[in-house]
């Protein structure tokens, strides 16, 4: 019978990454988020071959303290919750302490960075290492780097699950909109392979915002599109959805935010369903970019590590404020139309 013995660091990390760390994508969500959360106003990404060659987000956040490097890329560390009080209502897009520990269990991870209110930056890198990295001098403005090299250069067993060039920098590149629709006020810039893809410059006004939701969605949608804006019972929902003459054979333009968190649930695509049920074709689906405002008590967001699906404390007044107000919305525009009736 063999001994039980404690997995080292690294593979528990890798092990973990298993979980969050898909492809190219998943990568870039979390080095996204984590700028986010850092408080940056800009953030640059480049990439090269899909992301499975480079990736490379620089932004001007906060950045991290030298004493704090290697501890970013050591599991169960974060900045961001201390409690379980804080678990409860956490405000960032982040909280486990995981993802830089998992990209960094497998790839080749160089993370530079100069904190508020330091004169110099330091940078940490690894590289199948078990021991705690050196930290060393660099030079960057305010603001965090990291460079995730070769991902799955050591796990050969995913790599052999990425697919094309093509199609891991689509499903990166759609990573990006999500997050750029996410926060209107950043600024986000995505080069692949030495070309410019997107530029985004910051959307203060509704112009301007209107104008990011052409950028990311196409023109056509802004301009076939109905405004949202509508508040109850302490939720408020605003956005823009499709026309019904507006809808696609493929359910791929839907964005739903909670709280600026990107999310794919049940009850949210129930609802949108309803309010379109009467005005859209079998097999057609409607396109919007909304966002949903809620206290961040009435939501748990810590329900799945990707985090795509949450669960509301009242899912039933969220249904009913969202189905009653999209249907009220497409009701109006449709002439002769008495929307109390079916209210
Ligand atoms: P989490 O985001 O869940 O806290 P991560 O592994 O993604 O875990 O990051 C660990 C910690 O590293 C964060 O809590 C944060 O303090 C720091 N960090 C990571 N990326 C950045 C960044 N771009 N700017 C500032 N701090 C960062
Ligand atoms: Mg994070």
């Amino acid at each position: 019978m063999s001994r039980i013995q404690l997995l080292s660091p690294r593979l528990a990390n890798q092990i973990a990454a298993g979980e969050v760390v898909e492809r190219p994508a998943s990568v870039i969500k979390e080095l996204l988020e984590n700028s986010l959360d850092a408080g940056a106003s800009r953030i640059d990404i480049d990439t090269e071959q899909g992301g499975v060659k480079l990736l490379r987000v620089r932004d001007d956040g906060r950045g991290i303290v030298s004493d704090d490097l290697p501890l970013a890329l050591s599991r169960h560390a974060t900045s961001k919750i201390r409690d379980l009080d804080d678990l409860e209502r956490v405000a960032t897009l982040g909280f486990r302490g995981e993802a830089l520990a998992s990209v960094s269990s497998v790839s080749r991870l160089t993370l530079t960075s100069c904190a508020e209110g330091e004169d110099q930056a330091w940078q940490v890198e690894t590289e199948g290492r078990e021991m705690s990295p050196n930290v060393q001098p660099a030079a960057h403005p305010r603001g965090t780097t990291v460079e995730v090299r070769d991902l799955f250069f050591n796990t050969p067993a995913r790599r052999k699950f990425l697919r094309t060039e093509k199609t891991e920098f689509g499903h990166l590149e759609e990573v990006v909109k999500r997050l750029a629709l996410s926060r209107f006020d950043v600024a986000f810039n995505l080069r692949h392979n030495g070309r410019s893809v997107l530029g985004l410059r910051p959307a203060h006004t509704e112009q301007e915002a209107r104008r990011r939701v052409g950028s990311v969605c196409g023109p056509a949608f802004v301009e076939q599109s109905l405004t949202i804006d509508a508040e109850r019972s302490g939720l408020r929902l605003w956005g823009w959805v499709g026309l019904p003459t507006f809808s696609r054979s493929q359910a791929d333009l839907q964005y739903f935010f909670v709280n600026g968190r990107m999310i794919k649930d049940k009850l949210v695509a129930h609802a949108v369903r309803q309010a379109y049920r009467d005005v859209l074709f079998n097999g057609r689906h409607p396109t919007f970019v909304l966002f949903l405002e809620v206290d961040p008590a009435v939501v748990d967001v810590n329900v799945h590590p990707t985090k795509h699906e949450v669960r509301f404390r009242d899912g039933r007044m969220v249904h009913d404020f969202l189905f009653s107000t999209l249907y009220r919305a497409l009701a109006e525009q449709r002439p002769g139309e008495r929307v109390d009736d079916q209210l």
